[in-house]
């Protein structure tokens, strides 16, 4: 006889009664939706927990086109339900359990002033947490079916959370939250969020604007001191260009409803655009956001400002940035390192330095729009450029409106002919695959991979 421990032995439990509600298909999927499929999930979920009992399973046939009054079982439970039958209820999905957004709502609700939650399955949704998560998650489930905007029913749940009275205003630099509107533009804390956003987006790093910020005495989002974490979120933050990501976070038990973050696509995530006021230009955001997938640093090296813009002559692959550290030719050190065919499947047979590649397009953009440059900076490119094809002593330079420049390089034998730079770099670089050099280079590009 095994030795049998008893648990709360003493404690009378109260255990909640459960209804199952399921739709069973009679299309394609009926053998996965088969009623008695669901109800052995149902019933192996119940058993796992004692303080919940099954006292019955509702389910309908799923005929396309059958509104909510169509639905027998459907009613039945709800039925149960008014009657105090029901605790808790438990259903497959989101889309398994009423037909739309306002069904869905409109029964959620009703349940919830029964002090009935539900409990959705598949996205873990349970109802007996704060409205606001429940009605954005069960908009956004539906929003993909009904493929139509749901900004308009966000700003509905939002108003809703309110008079539900149950939800925490988080408090975010910039905006401000009445008792009847969220994300109202807190004006003087929003200049600063786009003067951040601005400086950014033209090339200034986020550890110098922030150096400037407490420099001039501008107060923080939090906290005594500015720090680079408030930049770097401000600049990534969708709030700021009138979004809302939903789903950040979601309630992995729904029994402890403990809520953790939405990490690798574990669940759907839902961006709504224009869900509340914007601070900042969409232009601005969305440039913002791909000059930060351009500084993240990859073996050493970032690929800012060109991005993916530039061909090899030779083999047409795309040219990587290389960081180039400490490079001297002909006694002149390398600035800004330089774009070579050193992709894993490049030629090897192109280099160009930077900064004679930034001289040519700087002139080409001078000559045609007569606005001086000092550097290179993504934003312009993006506003102006369609493709940049450099060559071996020439730039050729297609713009958005068509037309297209041919600039010469300053190249030469003394000034990195690309070609024969790159033979020079590739006997750097079988010197380090030897071993003739320390491995401290394994970062530059053609060693990457090494
Ligand atoms: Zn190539």
């Amino acid at each position: 006889m095994a030795n049998v421990k008893r648990i709360e032995a003493v404690r009378e439990v109260t255990r909640k009664r459960v209804a199952a509600y399921c739709r069973v298909s009679t299309d394609k999927d009926a053998q996965l939706y088969s009623l008695e499929n669901q109800m052995k999930a149902f019933q192996a979920k119940i058993i796992l927990h004692p303080e919940m009992e099954l006292v019955g399973i509702y389910a309908d046939e799923d005929k396309s086109g059958t509104s909510m009054k169509g639905r027998v079982e459907f009613q039945r439970m709800l039925d149960d339900c008014r009657a105090g039958k029901v605790d808790y209820i438990l259903t497959k999905s989101v889309s398994r359990f009423a037909r739309n957004t306002v069904d869905t709502l409109t029964t959620v609700r009703e349940l919830g002033e029964l002090g009935i939650p539900v409990y959705f399955e598949k996205e873990k949704i349970d109802t007996a947490n704060s409205l606001s998560e429940i009605v954005l998650a069960i908009m956004a489930c539906f929003a993909q079916e009904e493929s139509r905007s749901i900004s308009e029913n966000v700003k509905w749940g939002i108003r809703k959370r309110f008079e539900a009275g149950k939800e925490v205003k988080v408090p975010l630099y910039g905006f401000y939250h009445t008792e009847d509107e969220l994300y109202l533009i807190q004006e003087d804390e929003a200049e600063i969020v786009r003067e951040v956003f601005e400086r950014y987006v033209h090339g200034e790093a986020p550890q110098d604007i922030m150096n400037d910020m407490i420099r001039r005495g501008v107060k923080p989002p939090a906290g005594d001191c500015w720090k680079r974490l408030q930049i770097d979120r401000m600049l990534k933050n969708e709030k700021y260009v009138g979004d809302s990501i939903l789903q950040k976070t979601y309630v992995k038990d729904h029994l402890s409803h403990r809520q953790v973050r939405n990490r690798d696509g574990k669940l759907p995530k839902f961006h709504v655009e224009d869900a509340h006021n914007a601070i900042v230009d969409r232009h601005v955001f969305e440039q913002a956001q791909r000059i930060t997938e351009m500084r993240r640093v990859q073996f050493g090296n970032s690929s800012y400002p060109y991005g993916e813009m530039l061909r090899c002559p030779h083999c047409g692959k795309t040219l990587i940035h290389g960081s180039l550290n400490n490079f001297y030719y002909n006694g002149e050190k390398i600035q800004n390192g330089g774009w070579g065919c050193y992709s894993g499947d490049g030629c090897g047979n192109y280099l160009i330095i930077q900064s004679i590649l930034d001289e040519a397009v700087i002139a080409a953009y001078e000559e045609k729009y007569g606005v001086s440059k000092e550097t290179v900076e993504f934003y312009w490119l993006d506003d102006t450029v369609e493709s940049i094809e450099p060559g071996e002593d020439n730039v050729t330079i297609r713009w958005r409106d068509g037309e297209t420049s041919v600039v010469e390089m300053e190249v030469s034998e003394e000034r990195y002919n690309p070609t024969r730079y790159s033979d020079f770099y590739n006997d750097f670089l079988d010197r380090v695959r030897s071993g003739e050099k320390k491995n401290k280079y394994k970062h530059l590009m053609g060693l990457a991979a090494v």
